[in-house]
């Protein structure tokens, strides 16, 4: 057997692993399956199986690979602090290199590398989508009318037939006390232009004039955690060259998504701008938000994104002191509150049942709560939780925070 390695994968890095077994203690996918090569500790295993020529890579250990939401959370209990990302994403391109991407990921990689691809595809389908019912839970998704054998009801992002990027624009805070660059990523760009505008609203209330670059892309994170690293590369180049050729000076770039954020902390080295999750300005300027007020009495719970709380080690309390500030906002502490939603990207695509259990899990930790709406700062995680409190027939509405703070009185 000719011996093949994982690219940039050591020995040591793998053998750091001391197989203690805590990250099966917390894996949102052992949990469903119960089988060792789900967790952390059999992936390593088998990519230490692999670099030594034991075992080859082959479809059954590429599905092993994949079988995974990437949510880190085996990283952050383990006491020797393995690098997990340094391990899956290597040894899932070894397995594109191999075999090539799945159909389903192949389709998702192709239309969300291509930003004119997806711009003409959102296009097209805006006017059949709006004719679907708009999910109870959040606006901007649409119900099919059908239900999906195992699966239940299914939500769609809302394509928007004018993307939120179709130029490049200012929006101008009154009194002016910064100026910022808003990374958009592809769903707000494509899908929740509302939500967009909601956060450019609410960083002109804090005095952040932002300016919006049309040529922006994806951040190429479906690329990347699918292991097509050549994809990947092409889009980050696309990227820093669009901001890197910015005439402005900005104080900092903010995005909205929690892996939009990840992607561009921990895999853009030297992006021309320092980089700011929504929710960590929101904290820095807590006494503001503290005169802010939502219209009426609200009870409000917290999910926290997993690429936010493990992927850019965000405290956990910045949301939660954040709400906490509002009036009229009553914070409710929720069971499991950083664990997965179940999404992981295209995990969901590929292991739909799976990721259903992750997600009803969820949904019923936020009923649990009797709260009147679940907040969390990423688009792909507003959208996964209404569509598991769909599933669970929750009254509970799941808002992105800007969506929330749009509308308080200032
Ligand atoms: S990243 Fe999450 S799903 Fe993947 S092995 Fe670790 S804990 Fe399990
Ligand atoms: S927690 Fe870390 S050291 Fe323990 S088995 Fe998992 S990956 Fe290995």
């Amino acid at each position: 057997m000719a011996k093949e390695k994982i690219p940039g994968v050591s020995r040591e890095l793998l053998e750091k692993c001391v197989r203690c077994g805590s990250c099966r203690t917390v894996c949102p996918v052992f949990n469903v399956t119960r089988e060792e090569p789900s967790v952390a500790r059999g992936k390593i295993f088998l990519a230490n199986m692999i670099n030594q020529g034991v075992v080859e890579l082959d479809r059954e250990a590429a599905h092993f690979f994949n079988l995974c939401t990437t949510c880190l959370r085996c990283a952050e209990i383990c006491p020797v602090m393995v690098d997990y990302e340094k391990i899956i994403i290597p040894a899932r391109s070894l397995a594109v290199e191999k075999f090539g991407l799945s159909p389903e990921k192949k389709a998702a990689v192709k239309l969300f590398s291509h930003r004119k691809l997806l711009e003409t595809a959102t296009k097209l389908s805006a006017p059949f989508t709006k004719l679907l019912p708009k999910s109870s839970q959040s606006s901007q998704n649409r119900l099919l009318p059908f239900k999906i054998p195992k699966l239940g009801k299914v939500l769609i992002p809302e394509p928007k037939a004018k993307p939120f990027n179709d130029r490049d624009k200012w929006f101008k805070a009154d009194k002016e006390k910064g100026k910022v660059v808003f990374f958009t990523g592809c769903m707000f760009n494509n899908f929740y232009t509302q939500t967009a505008e909601n956060v450019v609203k609410v960083l002109n209330a804090l005095g952040y004039s932002v300016f919006v670059p049309k040529e922006q892309g994806c951040c190429g994170a479906p690329a990347l955690f699918s292991g097509d690293l050549k994809t990947f590369e092409r889009l980050k180049e696309e990227n820093f060259k669009v901001f890197k050729e910015l005439k402005e000076d900005f104080d900092f770039a903010v995005t909205a998504c929690a892996t939009c954020g990840h992607v561009l902390k921990s895999f853009y080295k030297s992006f021309p701008y320092s980089v700011k999750e929504l929710i960590e300005v929101l904290f820095e300027n807590i006494d503001k938000i503290k005169g802010w007020k939502y219209p009426q009495p609200i009870k409000v719970t917290w999910h926290h994104p997993c690429h936010i709380v493990r992927g850019q080690k965000i405290p956990r309390n910045y949301p939660i002191d954040v709400l906490k500030a509002l009036q009229n906002v009553k914070f409710i502490s929720m069971e499991e509150a950083d664990n997965c939603c179940g999404m992981g990207g295209s995990f969901k695509l590929s292991y739909p049942e799976i990721s259903r259990k992750i997600q009803l899990k969820k949904a019923k930790n936020i009923e649990a709560t009797a709260a009147d709406a679940v907040s969390t700062e990423c688009p792909g995680c507003v959208m996964n939780i209404a569509e598991g409190l769909e599933r669970v027939s929750s009254k509970v509405k799941a808002l992105h925070i800007a969506d929330l703070l749009v509308e308080c009185e200032k």
